[in-house]
């Protein structure tokens, strides 16, 4: 038997199969679990129970408040195993306990709590204005999709799921999860908490870890499925519309990025360099809105790239577990080889990085070195090199220097990915008017990686489809039905005198 059970149909069960995949703690390469290995059958199964639970099910029918009230307990229960799903997380995924703690399970609460708002204030019936047809009332009306799928990535296991069952469910819809097989444990370990604490029907939330070939094809194909949610790859992003186009699924994709970090002279170094080291390095630049190119104005290029070579050589590499950690290990030992594999193109396209570009070494005892990397930064990139064009998901920064605005716009906005950036400086006019001209789903200036649920996020270009949270990402999971009321509600219909038809009939 696994170690964690899969959810389906308000029960907790191992796979159809019997089968399950091992889970390891990156840090050290040990096991941690087995985990139940859901195939096409246990899709199957979820999808039919969830179509059930939304077609015949009490979930849709509450009302917003009701609704909100379930997502709030969901928050709380999250909160009450805080230190247990904060644990789990930086055990399974190799991200610092600090970030777990303090970024991933709160993330998490205020995920379901923004939402339990939206399902109380967002309301479900609105009143149109009537421009045309004046003989009548119009109004509109708000409903949910129905069972919307959720498959999700590896470097923030909770946080991803929160982000996709929080919306879904306060917009009266059913979910099913599917979690990274790298990652799956505190996606598993939500479900039996929501289980035992008897908080939904059977049905609404069904969390299912498994393979992306088979569970996550299933999830993005079935025809019974009415919306799939999916944040990854732009290349699964690819595969994930194809397969939700043969039902005309609405798809919101969340995908890669190569976000450009815009330094220019009137920056505070000090604030800057900050912004451009922990904008790319944190949780081992395992960031989807990393920027991972950071663009310098030549006027102050060689001393902020001084800054940053000093300031990189503090980044603490070491124990996820250890609070004062700043990076752990990669998720796996192949996303070390990765970013090592880009360090040795990086060298042939530009030369040796001015930091990095290595497994750390030095490390305590007991840690697997084969998942780690140093902070790598490589200088005077040309925004064509591959390493400033292609998603690494590691610890590598290219640094790209500029000789006006307008340069840094182009460059930044060369790329086919745009789904965040950042620009430092003094000069907030400035700032502002070069964020309005980058071609990005979320600009920071003066900071990075501030994402809140009461805030759009999402990407343009192949960076995505949609936007998740905010009132946005409420209603991307919502239906809008158009009703219209003849104001004559006997006799013959006023309008149908504008149809060629009506003197006939
Ligand atoms: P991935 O695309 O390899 O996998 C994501 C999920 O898709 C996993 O659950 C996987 O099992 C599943 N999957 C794989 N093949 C599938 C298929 N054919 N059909 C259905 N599902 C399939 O991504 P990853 O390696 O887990 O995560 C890293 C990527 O995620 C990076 O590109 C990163 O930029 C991106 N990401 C984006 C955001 C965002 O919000 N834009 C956030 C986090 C991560």
């Amino acid at each position: 038997m696994a170690d964690y059970q899969l959810l389906i149909n308000g029960e907790l069960c191992d796979a159809a199969s019997g089968e399950t995949l091992e889970t390891y703690n990156p840090a050290n390469n040990e096991k941690l679990a087995d985990l139940p290995k859901a195939g096409k059958q246990d899709a199957v199964r979820a999808i039919e129970a969830g179509r059930k639970a939304f077609d015949e099910g009490p979930w849709p029918a509450l009302s917003g408040p009701e609704r909100a009230e379930k997502l709030r307990a969901i928050g709380a229960l999250i909160n009450d195993n805080q230190a247990e799903l904060a644990e789990l997380e930086a055990l399974d995924s190799g991200g610092t306990i600090r970030k777990a703690s303090l970024a991933d399970v709160p993330g998490a609460v205020q995920a379901f709590e923004w939402f339990a708002k939206m399902a109380e204030e967002q309301p479900a019936k609105v009143d149109l204005p009537v421009a045309v047809f004046p003989e009548s009332t119009n109004y509109a009306l708000y409903e949910p999709l129905g069972v919307c799928t959720g498959i999700i990535p590896w470097n923030f296991p909770f946080l991803m799921a929160a982000w996709k069952i929080a919306p879904a469910l306060a917009a009266g819809n059913v979910s099913i999860i599917k979690p990274a097989s790298y990652t799956s444990i505190t996606a598993l370990k939500l479900a039996q908490l929501i289980t035992e604490a008897d908080l939904l029907p059977p049905g609404v939330l069904q969390v299912l870890s498994g393979p992306g070939g088979s569970v996550g094809e299933e999830l993005a194909s079935n025809p019974l499925v009415d919306k799939v949610a999916f944040t990854g790859s732009t290349e699964v992003g690819r595969r994930i519309m194809q397969l939700a186009s043969g039902t005309v699924k609405p798809v919101t994709l969340e995908l890669g990025g190569k976000s450009a970090n815009i330094v220019l002279d009137d920056a505070d170094l000090d604030q800057a360099s900050a912004a451009v080291l922990w904008g790319t390095f944190f949780h081992g630049g395992q960031v989807c809105e990393s920027g991972t190119r950071a663009l310098v104005d030549k006027k102050i290029y060689d001393e902020f790239v001084g800054v940053l070579a000093d300031k990189s050589g503090k980044i603490l590499l070491g124990d996820p577990m250890d609070f004062m950690t700043d990076i752990g290990p990669l998720v796996h030992r192949s996303q070390a080889e990765t970013a090592e594999r880009y360090c040795a193109l990086g060298r042939d396209e530009v030369g040796e990085p001015i930091c990095g570009g290595a497994k750390p070494e030095g490390l305590p005892e007991g840690l697997d070195v084969n998942a780690y990397f140093q902070p790598t930064i490589f200088t005077d990139v040309p925004n064509s090199a591959k390493i400033a064009q292609e998603e690494i998901f590691g610890p590598v920064l290219c640094v790209i220097p500029f000789e006006s605005d307008d340069e840094a716009v182009a460059i930044a906005n060369d790329s086919i990915y745009g789904l965040a950036g950042g620009v430092q400086s003094s000069n907030l006019e400035r700032a502002e008017g070069i964020a309005a001209r980058m071609r990005t789903g979320t600009v920071w200036i003066n900071d990075y990686h501030m994402i809140s649920p009461d805030r759009p996020f999402g990407g343009y270009k192949q960076s995505g489809v949609g936007r998740e949270l905010g009132t946005y990402g409420y209603d991307i999971y919502r239906q809008v039905k158009h009703v219209h009321v003849n104001a004559e509600s006997s006799g013959r219909d006023n309008h149908l005198q504008y149809t060629a038809l009506s003197s006939n009939i």
